[in-house]
């Protein structure tokens, strides 16, 4: 079975002029599986993402996880999210153990497990620090470690890195990937920078921009890792997505 399941999906927002964000999206991501999402702004990569987290309801089909339909947020997804989501007047423990199912909680596992999260996302010697304190990449550290505190069968994530400069993104890229390996969490990772999903996914979901029902392609990275962004190989998949973006 399927992790996740993504059947007929459609979102149309009703106001003054009905905006159709996407229809007859049907994609499935298996356990473990790395996939993004890539296509222009204003394509819907934010409302379908919010739809899989339960935070925005389909206009129709529906969504399953592990068999069951997602009708509202539920811990087994996580969401980090592009702008920085964390409390201000929360130090980064506090901002973590906010993640878990019980923050009010004190015993020792759960103080043991948001310590375990804050190694795993390297901030250990900030636990104190408040997010003002903190650099944007460190920020985002944060927001994985708490979206990771209910141990989600799926991690979603909505360009998450879209507002770090280029060198600290390649290094967040990097520490994602190891956190993927070592967790073996299922990812959804929507970005609109297509060396990055290359760089990243399993397999990269093309959405388009007025390109009629569907996602336009779902292509196969097949690279070994850790990827180099000057190989053929690698220049050649960005192409690939490039084209049916372009077309
Ligand atoms: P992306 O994340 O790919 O940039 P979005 O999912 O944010 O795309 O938006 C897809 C389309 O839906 C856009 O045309 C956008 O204007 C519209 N849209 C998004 N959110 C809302 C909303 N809350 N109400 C009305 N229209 C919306
Ligand atoms: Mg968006």
């Amino acid at each position: 079975m399927s992790r996740v399941r993504v059947r007929d999906l459609e979102k149309v927002y009703d106001g003054t002029q009905e905006i159709q964000a996407f229809s007859a999206v049907n994609f499935d991501v298996e356990s473990g599986e790395f996939v993004c999402l890539v296509g222009p702004s204003g394509c819907g990569k934010t409302t379908l993402l919010r739809i899989l987290a339960g935070f925005e309801e389909p206009t129709s089909g529906e969504v399953l996880v592990d068999g069951e339909p997602v009708e509202e947020p539920g811990i087994d997804r996580g969401m980090v999210f592009q702008e920085y989501s964390l409390f201000p007047w929360r130090t980064v423990e506090e901002n973590v153990r906010f993640g878990l199912d019980r923050p009010a909680c004190e015993c020792a596992d759960c103080t043991a497990r948001v310590a375990g999260l804050i190694d795993l996302v390297g901030l250990d010697g900030f636990e104190t620090a408040y997010p003002k304190e903190l650099s944007g990449g460190m920020k985002q550290r944060v927001a994985v470690a708490r979206a990771l505190a209910v141990d989600p069968a799926v991690l979603l994530m909505d360009e998450p890195f879209g507002s770090i400069d280029a060198r600290t993104r390649n290094r967040l890229q990097t520490e994602l990937l190891d956190i993927w390996r070592r967790t073996g969490k299922t990812i959804v990772f929507v970005t609109h920078e297509i060396p990055e999903a290359v760089a990243l996914a399993d397999r990269v979901l093309v959405m388009r921009r007025d390109s009629g029902p569907g996602l336009a392609a779902s292509i196969d990275i097949e690279l070994e890792r850790p990827r180099s962004r000057t190989d053929p190989a690698f220049t050649e998949r960005v192409a690939a997505v490039r084209n049916v973006l372009d077309s």
